[in-house]
Parts: structure tokens; sequence; C-alpha cells
């Protein structure tokens, strides 16, 4: 096997034998603790980005990663041709944990929202009643859901659709944060679903209207209409809540989870519905070999553990508060707004001497912090939910400073 005995030489690695589906920000990482990781070299850098807020708990936790361990040398995969004995001790947690009485487990965020639009579909026919294949789910513009087909079908960014057309029919996207648009969308009796991310993460850290999640659920249920949340990226105490949805009181019909599920050490998905939704899909309609596999479901346990007893939704909540009014007394001609709910925070980024976000993110990584921008001009800030207050300060700092030696 090859040995990579510096950055340069990963880098080589993937260009010349990955597909080049990806652009990172030149760093090579090698290992991770809490907050932080290190790159080839031994240098360390802030974590801003938590893998797309799949590392909430924190690099290489030692009760997940344990629980990995220990399951992984115990029975890692039984398909679900058999039951297992861990499988519904997992299914028991987390409906008790998020109070549904069903979980649907799966792989990939991606998977997640397949599951819901299935699951959603099936119910628009069987129990709403909606002729057979009209079906409908509205969507938002500029959402994100993943990168299947399907998926993108729902997607107008270009980079996402072109050339990969024929699309999946069925959806309508109407804009985001705009209850008109949706009460008109409502009213074609064939809609079975409204799919919706609280905040819209990689459009870059949209926050909607206060109310808007709250109203738009109303509008669901007077129009018979399931109404399906993509906490992927915003659950499991990123935003300050356990779920995103909690900020506004709204139980979701359907709940699509990811990422954080797992603490970043393995893909577990999940989607949450109570009995007469979940019910809707019986044997051989749908399902995943990996889907709730021991080594996940034990994984899935410790990491909502963790999220519990390190109480990180109200250190979310208390440290992004302090973040964005820290980023907010930086005056600087390249900062145009700041904004986010707990720790998923964005800043836009105004182009200043001819530089961008990318530019400013090359520079925090020279200072030691590693975030990415979202469409060209927005830099998303994300680090796991461990941070410390101290540690708060010292990443803001790392960022002012960043910025105006760019100045
Ligand atoms: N849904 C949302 C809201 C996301 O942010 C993402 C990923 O960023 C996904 C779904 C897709 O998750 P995955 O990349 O695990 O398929």
């Amino acid at each position: 096997m090859t040995e990579v005995k510096t950055s340069q030489m990963a880098i080589d690695l993937e260009d010349k034998y990955g597909a080049h589906n990806y652009h990172p920000l030149p760093v090579v990482l090698a290992k991770g603790k809490g907050v932080f990781m290190w790159d080839v070299e031994g240098k360390r850098y802030y974590d801003f980005l938590s893998a797309y807020s799949a590392v909430n708990q924190g690099h290489c936790h030692p009760k997940i990663v344990g629980a990995l361990i220990e399951q992984a040398q115990t029975l890692e995969l039984t398909s679900r041709a058999f039951y297992n004995d861990v499988l519904g001790v997992y299914e028991k947690f987390i409906t008790e944990y998020f109070g549904y009485q069903r979980v649907l487990p799966m792989n990939s965020g991606a998977e997640g929202d397949e599951t819901a639009l299935k699951l959603t579909r099936k119910w628009g026919y069987k129990v709403k009643g909606i002729p057979e294949n009209q079906a409908k789910i509205i969507c938002c513009r500029d959402n994100f859901h993943g990168r299947t087909i399907t998926v993108i079908s729902m997607s107008n960014d270009p980079d996402a659709r072109k050339d990969f057309g024929p699309f999946t029919p069925g959806f309508e996207a109407i804009p985001y944060n705009d209850l008109d648009a949706l009460a008109k969308a409502l009213e074609d009796p064939n809609v079975a679903g409204f799919l919706v991310e609280p905040i819209q993460g990689e459009a870059g850290v949209f926050v909607p209207d206060e109310g808007y999640l709250k109203k738009a659920f109303d509008m669901c249920k007077a129009k018979n209409v399931l109404f399906i949340a993509d906490e992927v990226q915003t659950g499991i105490a990123r935003t300050g809540r356990l779920l995103a949805c909690d900020w506004e009181g709204v139980k979701p019909d359907v709940l699509i989870l990811g990422k954080a599920l797992s603490g970043g050490v393995y893909p577990i998905s999940a989607v949450l519905a109570d009995d007469h939704i979940m019910l809707c899909i019986h044997p051989g309609e749908h399902g995943s070999t990996f889907g709730g596999n021991p080594v996940a479901a034990k994984v899935a346990m410790a990491a909502l553990e963790v999220v519990r007893d390190e109480k990180l939704a109200e250190n979310a909540e208390k440290m992004g508060a302090i973040f964005r009014d820290e980023l907010r007394k930086i005056n600087s001609p390249y900062i145009e707004l700041v904004r986010g709910k707990g720790l998923l925070n964005a800043i836009v980024i105004k182009p200043f001497k001819g530089k961008t976000a990318w530019d400013v993110c090359l520079k925090m990584r020279d200072n030691g912090l590693l975030a990415k921008p979202t469409h060209d001009h927005i830099i998303r800030f994300a680090p796991p939910l461990v941070i410390t207050e101290e540690q708060v300060h010292e990443a803001v700092e790392i960022i002012r400073r960043s910025i105006k030696e760019m100045e």
C-alpha cells in the first residue's frame, strides 16, 4: 500500500485516481479530536464545517467510536433477511427519543429523502386516495436533499442537473419562505406532501421568517398534506434545539435524519413517522442491505446519548449566540451579512480587491481554521457542538485576523 508522507502526495493521488466530483480546499487531514483536526504535517485546525454537520458530537468521540468497535467485533451485518438482537432495541430507542411510533433505517441522507418521498407517495395513494400515478410533492427552490436522480429532479441548481436528465416527474418547486406560493400549490388535491428544510443549509444557511414552519405545517394539515422535514443537516442539536422544527413547536409528519445521527463515524440515516403513515409500506417495497445494521444501530444510540448527556443543543444555542455577536463586531468591507441559528451560521462575503469567499477560506486555513464556501460568496461556519466559549473566541479571532490580513 502506498504511504502518504506529505499533503501534496495525498492531493496528487486523489487527483490522479479519483473521480473529479469535488473541489476540496487544499488541506489534507490526518487526525481529528473534538473541535480540532490535524493535517499530514501536524498543523492543527479548528473544524468549522464538521463534515457538513455530521460531526456534531466532535471528532472521534470515545463513546461513539467505542460503540462502533465493540459491535463490529461482535456482529457487523445480518441484512434484513433475518432478525438481529440490536435493531429492535435501536428502533425503540430512536422512536422514543424523537417521539414517533416507527422508524425506517437507511444509510445516506439522500436515501432518507428518497425513502420519505416513496412513503409520502404511498400514503397519498393508500390513505389520501390520490388517483394512480398522480401524486405530487411540493418542494422548495434552492433546496439541497442529496444527489440521486429523483432528488436532483427537485433541484434548480444547474451544476446538480445539467446533463443528468431526464428527471423524475411529480414535483412542484415553490420559493422558500413563501406562504402565498405554498397556499397556491396546496390547492391541487393531488398533493401528497410538502418537503422542506427548516433552514436551507447548502443554499447558504437561509433562515426562514419566524412562524414560517408553523404556518406551513398548519396549511398542510388543513389540506391533508404531509409535512416532511429534511433535518439531515439542521437536526440533532445543530441549531440549538434537538430539531430545528422544535423552535416553532412543529412535529413533522415525516422526519428525515442523517449526518450527526452517527456522530460522523458511519453513514446512518432514518425516517420517522407514525403508524398511519409508516405502515403504508409493506415487506419487499423498500429497504437497503445495510440499513439498520447492528453497527449502525449501536453507533446511532451512542451518538444520540452523547447529544443528550452532554447537552449539545443547549451548548449550540449559547455558543451560537456568542459566535454571531462576535462576528458582527468585525467591521470589514468583505462582510455583508452574518446569519444563522445555534451553531449553523454563515457570513455573506462581498468580493473586495478581487478576492472572494474562496480566498477568505484559504487565508483562514493558513491561520488554522477550516470552513468552505457555498455558492461562491457564502461561508458556512458549523463547528462541532462541543466547542467551548474560549474556543469560540479564539476561532473568531482567527476569522477576524484572516479577513483583516486581506483588506
Ligand atoms: N438533505 C440535506 C438537508 C442535506 O444537507 C444533505 C447533505 O448535505 C442531504 C440531504 C444529503 O445527505 P447525504 O450527502 O448523506 O446523501
